[in-house]
């Protein structure tokens, strides 16, 4: 990927970041001190081979599909509450030193299941490290807990309902997340429909990789709040002063479109188009490691390819506070 210099300007403001994926988002040292104290088999035992397995490498013909491979090794690191405490804490510091005084932190918790924690310690686990990091450091944040695409109905009943036993211990909303090319909105309806009706605040990958109507599905049928990259708007320009009016915010998360092939370049990145028609536009990273970036790079972007101004950037900062599902 292009490397673009992080202007100073950018990452001395107060930020706040609502798009963000825990399993995507590790240290590679910390990776490697999991896996020497659980005994990970891992190629190599160095941070280079580690980063050749979960951090994204210019590939033609890449998609979504192939790049949600990288959390199924990222996973494997996830799988008790030693790791996950550990990992939500480090990310909360590795955000503050950026100035992020906001961050809204997401994962599945379905999938750190493996060693048989239950999803209650799963999720308290999380909460836990995050708890520590608000305390330690100039920082605010929330857990967003993801259904995920291609897993069972149940298992998304159960990530509402867990959802709503924590809303006032840190749970914060409720996600789908996953391979929207594969397993459209449609097929997780009434879980997120329990949602709306427990009150929940939801956020929905939609339009990512799939059509518009997967946006209008969402905030229309679902009553989503926010829409997780939601770039498909761009071919809808009506729709995009519709969201803005109804205060529904887009989670553009630059970098993550273009490794997965959705938009070609910065440049063609339809993220412009949409700020400057109206849009309620914030920009995320998504995934710290995977994507190999943060909220300052990915903010520095904008100036660089678009000529954003330092005010521009504030503004897209803001629609990021006003929108946040932390009170
Ligand atoms: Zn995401």
């Amino acid at each position: 990927m292009e490397q673009i210099p992080v202007y100073p300007d950018v990452l001395e403001l107060d930020k706040a970041e609502l798009h963000l994926h825990l399993d995507g988002s590790l240290r590679l040292e910390t990776m490697l001190e999991i896996a020497e104290i659980e005994n990970i088999e891992i190629p190599g035992n160095n941070t280079l081979a580690l980063k050749k397995q979960c951090v994204y490498e210019n590939e033609e013909n890449f998609t979504l599909t192939k790049f949600l491979n990288y959390f199924y090794f990222t996973l494997k690191f996830l799988q008790t509450k030693y790791a996950l405490t550990r990992t939500a804490y480090e990310l909360l510091e590795d955000l503050s030193h950026e100035n992020v005084k906001l961050a809204e932190i997401r994962f599945a918790p379905q999938l750190h299941r493996i060693n048989g924690l239950t999803l209650g310690e799963v999720v308290d686990a999380v909460l836990e490290g995050i708890n520590k990091g608000m305390n330690d450091f100039d920082i605010k944040s929330g857990l967003i807990l993801c259904i995920l695409r291609g897993l069972k109905l149940k298992l998304a009943h159960e990530v509402v309902d867990i959802a709503d036993e924590y809303r006032d211990r840190g749970v914060i909303g409720v996600d789908l997340a996953g391979d929207e090319s594969k397993f459209p909105l449609e097929m997780y309806r009434h879980p997120l429909l329990i949602a709306g009706q427990k009150g929940l605040n939801i956020t929905i990958h939609a339009g990512e990789t799939g059509p518009v109507e997967e946006i209008k599905t969402a905030v229309f049928d679902l009553n989503a709040k926010r829409i997780g990259h939601g770039i498909a708007i761009v071919k809808d320009p009506p729709l995009i002063q519709v969201l803005a009016e109804k205060k529904v915010t887009l989670e553009i998360c630059p970098t993550s479109n273009i490794q997965t092939c959705v938009a070609k370049s910065y440049a063609h990145h339809p993220v412009n188009l949409i700020y400057q028609k109206g849009g309620l536009v914030t920009i995320n990273s998504d995934n710290r490691l995977i994507s190999d970036t943060n909220i300052s790079k990915e903010l520095s972007k904008m100036i660089y390819f678009f000529h954003w101004t330092i005010d521009d950037i504030k503004k897209v900062i803001q629609n990021a506070f006003d929108a946040s599902f932390i009170k």
